[in-house]
């Protein structure tokens, strides 16, 4: 038996790769989440109480973006290397509708409730 391919979920993570790419340089920042340029941060808000929420608002997000980014190359690198399918901390499988459901998943349920 030849073990899984993963290209369904190769091309999912690709996809989630380039809208999550997009989003970041909307945001004005790389896939890394550094800015890469001027980002409006809502400067021209009257209030700066408002800008500054805005500001932390759109930081928060690309936070979150670069870190999916993190997490959707981490996959794409365990499909290659063969260790996609299971838990990056326990080694157990990783059930085939959770990878189709989360294409992310690196642990398992159980290690995933666990983690911080
Ligand atoms: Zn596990």
């Amino acid at each position: 038996m030849t073990p899984p391919t993963y290209d369904a979920n190769r091309n999912a993570l690709l996809e989630e790769r380039e809208r999550l790419l997009h989003q970041l340089e909307e945001l004005g920042a790389d896939e890394t989440g550094n800015l890469t340029g001027a980002v409006d941060f809502g400067d021209a808000f009257a209030d700066a109480g408002a800008a500054t929420a805005a500001r932390t608002r759109t930081l928060g997000l690309i936070e979150n973006l670069a870190a999916n980014v993190k997490d959707v190359d981490l996959a794409l690198t365990r499909i290659a290397d063969g260790t996609y399918g299971t838990c990056i901390v326990c080694g157990e499988a990783i059930p085939p509708e959770r990878l189709e459901f989360r294409p992310t998943s690196v642990r398992c349920v159980s290690c995933k409730a666990t983690a911080n």
